[in-house]
């Protein structure tokens, strides 16, 4: 049975109680942490921590991998609960034609964007596609990432959301990292039902939604909810239907025009709504209705913000608010090309003010329940996963968002098992 110990940690971060599975509002700004810390996992769960003036000692070294983090900070690994992290290439070029001055939706018009993606995913094989998946997941993991959401639609017809839904199980299967899956077949709406959307809206409802729900294909499903995507009534119809198979919503909403679909989402008890780049009185207010902290978190992505020049979301009016804010990369080729969650935290405190603190909690177990996984991920808590990253010796939590662009890991482990091994490892 392969265990783990870490000793003389600077600190152990994120030692949040077991019956906290979030944190909203001002809790926030409170990440609890162990000053000289050791932990102990076994079979890939956490079994033990505490301080090293307390530490037991060693009775069985069989099978015992021990980590010496003198100097080091031990926190959970970066939950990221809202990527596309599935596709068949990059797009620099449009990159570029924006650069030049060029929209977003000016790309998108002219035959780039989504439907640039779909036209060559529906032409990539599904190996290819496993290929250039994994290898982007096994960078994320470097970086410290212990868990991801995965969306499909670059597909776009019943075929191809099930190729790529099929590519996320197999590397939920060949990864040790935590996969969750999101039905996004509402992504765009395909060239072939142009003139035909409530075709298309049928085709998800009543032949994917279903299908997908019954080879349990996805835990998720989503819409992209805005001006000349889809409309609130079709992210509603979306919603109705995964609710009668068990897939509940997390839905892309409030990225260039607020058009009601946060309410509709709290309606439906969406687990979480993202983007929130633009957000109305009447939007602030339906996600400040007292509700449970677990529904519907507001999950905000910077990088896409940062990418695009967008406006970022208000993330301090939203905790002000006693909201549980949560952070992803919306890893994806269009206006997110990095699934850095590092970046992603430093960027919440230099262009969104949040603290390191709430930053950390945000990107972890926030992150985690945004994608469900609050039982078994996101914070330093006995039973569960052993999932950490080591830092390398830095003087406190917060030079880890202060020196952007730098890489301060040292180690990362997945489920008690070392997946980049530093000097704390060695
Ligand atoms: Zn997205």
């Amino acid at each position: 049975m392969p265990r783990l110990l870490i000793k003389n940690a600077k600190a152990l971060l994120g030692t949040h109680p077991p019956e906290v599975a979030c944190v909203s509002g001002t809790a926030m700004a409170m990440l609890p942490a162990i000053e000289e810390g050791w932990l102990h996992a076994e079979n890939g769960r956490i079994t033990a921590f505490g301080t090293m003036s307390a530490w037991p000692g060693v009775q069985d070294w069989n099978d015992l991998t021990v980590i010496d983090a003198s100097g080091r900070y031990v926190l959970p690994g970066w939950c990221d609960p809202h990527t596309h992290t599935v596709f068949a290439a990059t797009r620099e070029e449009e990159w570029v034609m924006r650069l030049k001055g060029a929209t977003y939706q000016e790309i998108a018009a002219a035959g780039g964007g989504i439907l640039n993606s779909a036209r060559k995913l529906r032409a990539m094989s599904e190996d290819d596609l496993f290929s250039g998946a994994k290898a982007r997941l096994e960078e994320m993991m470097r970086l410290g990432t212990v868990a991801v959401e995965i969306k499909s639609g670059y597909g776009l017809s019943l075929e191809s959301e099930l190729k790529m839904l099929r590519v996320i199980r197999r590397l939920k299967e060949a990864l040790p990292l935590q996969v969750k899956a999101t039905l996004l077949a509402a992504h765009a709406l395909p060239e072939e039902f142009a003139n035909d959307r409530a075709g298309y809206l049928s085709m998800i409802c009543n032949e994917l939604i279903p299908q997908v729900a019954g080879e349990e294909l996805a835990q998720f499903v989503d819409c992209f909810c805005e001006t000349n995507y889809f409309t609130v009534a079709e992210m509603e119809q979306i919603l109705e239907a995964g609710t009668k198979h068990g897939l509940r919503g997390k839905v892309h909403v409030n990225q260039f025009n607020s058009i009601g679909g946060i309410a509709a989402a709290v309606k439906h008890n969406a687990l979480s709504v993202d983007h929130l780049e633009v957000m109305t009185d009447a939007d602030f207010s339906a996600l400040a209705a007292p509700r449970s902290p677990l529904a519907t978190i507001p999950t905000l992505l910077p990088a896409c913000s940062h990418f695009l020049g967008i406006p970022y979301a208000p993330a301090r009016k939203l905790i002000e608010n006693g909201n549980t804010v949560a952070l992803a990369t919306d890893f994806n080729p269009g206006s997110s090309p990095s699934g850095n969650m590092n970046t992603v935290v430093s960027l919440a405190c230099t262009q969104m003010k949040l603290l390191p603190e709430e930053a950390i909690n945000a990107a972890t177990i926030n992150a985690a329940a945004a994608m469900g996984l609050e039982q078994d991920l996101g914070s330093i808590t006995v039973g569960k996963r052993a999932s950490f990253i080591i830092t390398r010796e830095i003087p406190s939590p917060a030079a880890l968002p202060y020196h952007f662009g730098s890489d301060l890991i040292d180690t990362v482990i997945i489920d008690g098992a070392i997946v980049r091994a530093g000097e704390a490892a060695g």
